[in-house]
């Protein structure tokens, strides 16, 4: 037999071994090792025995030079397939980043290295029969069945003492005797929260006052809350009757509640979810959902579509649809929203509908949990994954179909390593496997809407709101008109009128601000310093609850200062109006509204979020004001008012995308109003009111908007006209960081003059000091290079030469890379 060859990775974080290292694969493993299982191997000068993963297996090496041999396989069957291994390589080539990095997405959560392999007994009592069942084998069911019923692989080839069992296993598992599961040892600590209860069950109404004594009226309003439900968290009860802790602790005293501890479950899933009934399709749905299944039926080459329909036009029924198509044909469906947490009735809607086939993924979820939904995956026990950009990476080994949801939001774009577009690798996995990519918008990025009229891609419209509900009507208010006549306050007189007006008619408002905080920033009147971070480059915002100046990069809290640093007077002056003075000034001026803010500062703790969310589905909020967290997917039936405070916010920002984003900001916000029985209409406030993504948004101009916005971005050329890489050179020393990137850029003229890639020449920036100079105490120098599709593999390569691999020897030892490939911003 010919000796074949492992291609392995090796886990180490240096990147001098980022590479696939071959070893020789003795002849009687062959039968036992395949792509994506883990082995241990001798390595480096010390032959440290180490854990590494087979990405490919080969004939010939490339030389066999001291070669090594594998020592032992780990796994019974590969922890990852081939063709996500593949997907990987792609990534790392795609993205610029280390194999490691990129295969570390495709593996379980946690570290792959401890990942165990357990052979379970089925059908135990079923006896073995089979003739033709070795002596190995039956020792190995022998050893199982000692174990009650399940135990590690490692420990059966202990007991055996031989490393070769794989293939016995797989017999085995044909057989239907055993089969074979992943588990990662994890130290989920337990986690406990208070709970309160009425001590005595049997009381009554009547009782109570009694006991708690008539004059008590807080209590006693605790106290016959209480009496309709088992038990409440404490903070839930104290939000719920607006109580205060000492109210609460009053009762405890007086013997009348309990407050104790009770471990909480990390159910992905806490809440109830309703059943969620399928809708008759509208004609408009109908005519949508058969184009797609019509090519997928007549097996068309067309394999990607994007459906731009206006908010509230159905998408997501569409979406449920065509699952349940999938899951007829026994195929599996990857869903992304832009941010688990932000779309809570999207998963409800999915989960009401398909129960326990669906599984979600979502950051807040322990390891242990990562990986309970991963195996739930892998082992193929649900059809359906729900989750943000990773969930893309979700090992169904029967893919069908890839919806992405909101397909213009930012957060399909990764900005860590690997940096990674969720969409860019959605396509690659639908090329793979054959499946079907699905995305929504109200509206669509102009890198999509580009594609569809250049590439096989089909649109697919959707013009009219469900039952013919009218779009609200868009209403633009000149900012500067307002400070002539004398108004220099929040709101203009029309927003103020409508929200007066609103409450009347109680229904509910929605204020949007795309900023949190009490103000914007800090200065002195007098010298006009303005109070920045000390790490970063950006100046703090002021918040008013904990009377504290926040960085909002890297986190930095400081007490605001009385007196200037700079020239020691004490005008100091806070501008710039953030989330939480909106809710201040809001309060006052219609004090008798329950106003409500919902941003990161007041959705930090868990639960809180989808706290304001009941409320507000409960009509119990009259005001919700809050940052792009209200702009998206929420459906609440009694909004009839948005106001956009300030619509320049994102118009103002130095990044080709501002225009974009302003144009689908206010479109989505707007799309908050009037879901319900009554029409909607939302007010924009802006200095900028002729701006054409405020026209074309206030017109509901999709059209309009884009041809304008494509024509600017041929004429500046960016995408999608070309590629985008941007490399930032950061460190501490801002002087040597100066120093190296100039250097660097200087090198990467070189080579791309060497390779006589003339035309990148001129469109090369930098290196100059970035946007944001400084984040976290590291001074950050930028080059950016635009590159048409042509040369950027070419391009590519000479980058990682240069920056990754240093194989120019510059002393680059002071200094990192942060390289982006098409990155969502420049700044
Ligand atoms: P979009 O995602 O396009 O903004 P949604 O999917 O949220 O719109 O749909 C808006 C509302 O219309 C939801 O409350 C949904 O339950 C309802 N809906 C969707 N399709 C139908 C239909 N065919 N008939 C009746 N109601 C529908
Ligand atoms: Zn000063
Ligand atoms: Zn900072």
């Amino acid at each position: 037999m010919d000796r074949k060859y492992a291609q392995v990775i090796i886990d180490n974080k240096s990147s001098n071994t980022d590479r696939t290292y071959t070893y020789i694969i003795e002849p009687h493993m062959a039968d036992d090792i395949q792509v994506g299982m883990r082995v241990l191997v001798p390595f480096g000068k010390g032959n440290r025995i180490t854990k590494g993963l087979v990405v490919d297996i080969i004939d010939f090496p490339e030389s066999d030079y001291q070669l090594k041999s594998i020592i032992d396989v780990i796994d019974g069957k590969p922890l990852v397939s081939k063709d996500m291994i593949e997907l990987s390589f792609w990534m790392a080539k795609q993205y610029m980043c280390s194999y490691l990095d990129a295969l570390k997405t495709v593996l379980p959560p946690g570290d792959f290295k401890d990942v165990k392999t357990y052979i379970i007994r089925i059908r135990i009592n079923k006896p073995f029969l089979d003739c033709n069942i070795t002596s190995t084998e039956k020792e190995i069911l022998n050893i199982i069945d000692a174990h009650n019923g399940k135990v590690e692989l490692e420990r059966i080839k202990n007991i055996l003492n031989t490393k070769n069992i794989n293939k016995s296993l797989k017999k085995l598992e044909n057989m239907g005797y055993i089969t074979s599961q992943f588990e990662i040892k994890t130290t989920v600590e337990k986690k406990y929260e208070k709970y309160v209860s009425l001590k005595d069950r049997t009381l009554t109404k009547e009782r109570l006052i009694d006991v708690v004594g008539k004059r008590s009226y807080k209590q006693l309003e605790i106290a016959e809350f209480l009496l309709s439900i088992d038990e409440i968290p404490l903070k839930e009860l104290m939000d719920k009757t607006n109580s205060s802790l000492s109210t609460v602790k009053a009762l405890e005293k007086n013997n009348i509640i309990n407050i104790y501890d009770r471990e909480v479950y990390r159910n992905p899933i806490k809440r109830d979810i309703k059943s969620y009934q399928k809708h008759n399709l509208t004609d408009e749905q109908r005519r949508c959902l058969n184009s797609i299944l019509e090519n997928m039926r007549n097996n068309s080459d067309v394999n990607d579509f994007l459906i731009h329909g206006v908010t509230g036009s159905g998408k997501t029924e569409i979406y449920l649809q065509l699952v349940e198509n999938m899951i007829e044909k026994g195929k599996d469906t990857i869903v992304l929203v832009p941010e688990i947490s932000l779309t809570p009735q999207t998963i409800d809607r999915f989960i009401g509908r398909f129960g326990n086939r669906v599984a979600v993924l979502h950051s807040r979820l322990s390891h242990g949990e990562k990986f309970d939904e991963w195996r739930k995956i892998e082992e193929g026990k649900v059809k359906i994954v729900i989750g943000a950009r990773s969930a893309i990476f979700a090992p169904f080994k029967n893919l069908g179909l890839i919806i992405i949801d909101e397909e213009h939001e930012s957060t399909y774009k990764s900005n860590m390593n690997p940096k990674y577009n969720a969409i860019e690798v959605a396509k690659r996995r639908c090329e793979q496997s054959g499946a079907y990519l699905v995305r929504g918008s109200a509206t669509p990025s102009v890198e999509s809407y580009y594609q569809c009229k250049e590439n096989n891609i089909m649109l697919l419209s959707l013009e009219k709101r469900i039952n013919n509900k009218k779009l609200p009507h868009i209403k633009i208010v000149d900012m500067r008109e307002e400070l002539n006549s004398g108004n220099n306050t929040i709101f203009s007189r029309e927003l103020y009128n409508s929200i007066k007006e609103n409450l009347e008619n109680k229904r509910q408002t929605i204020l949007f601000l795309n900023r949190r905080g009490y103000s914007t920033f800090v200065s002195c009147r007098k010298c006009g310093y303005v109070i920045k971070c000390n790490d970063c480059s950006i100046s703090m915002t002021y918040h008013l609850g904990e009377n504290k100046l926040k960085c909002h990069y890297c986190g930095l809290t400081i007490t605001p200062p009385k007196i200037c640093p700079v020239c020691k007077s004490k005008y100091i002056k806070y501008f710039g109006v953030g989330t939480e003075k909106v809710e201040e000034f809001t309060k006052k001026l219609f004090p008798n509204a329950v106003v409500k803010r919902m941003d990161m500062d007041t959705t930090s703790r868990k639960g809180s979020y989808d706290l304001i969310i009941e409320k507000m589905k409960n009509n119990k909020i009259d005001i919700l004001i809050g940052t792009q967290m209200i702009a998206k997917g929420l459906d609440f039936k009694n909004v009839t008012l948005v106001g956009v405070i300030a619509a320049d916010t994102t118009l103002n920002l130095p990044d080709f995308r501002a225009s974009e984003r302003t144009y689908q900001l206010i479109t989505q916000v707007a799309g908050r109003a009037g879901r319900g029985e009554f029409e909607g209409k939302v007010i924009v406030q802006t200095y900028n009111p002729e701006h054409y993504s405020i026209q074309c948004a206030k017109n509901y101009d999709y059209s309009g908007f884009y041809n304008k916005e494509i024509m600017l971005r041929k004429e500046f050329l960016y995408p999608p006209f070309t590629n985008l890489i941007s490399i930032v050179i950061y460190g501490e020393d801002n002087r040597l960081v100066a120093i190296k990137s100039r250097e660097v850029y200087n090198v990467l003229i070189e080579e791309i003059q060497n390779m006589e890639l003339y035309d990148i020449l001129k469109d090369i920036i930098g290196p100059y000091p970035a946007p944001l100079e400084k984040i976290k105490n590291n001074y950050r120098y930028q080059i950016l290079i635009k590159c048409t599709d042509e040369h950027i593999d070419k391009l590519k390569d000479i980058i990682k030469w240069v920056c990754i691999l240093n194989k120019k020897k510059i002393d680059l030892d002071d200094v990192k890379f942060s390289i982006d490939v098409n990155p969502n911003s420049i700044l």
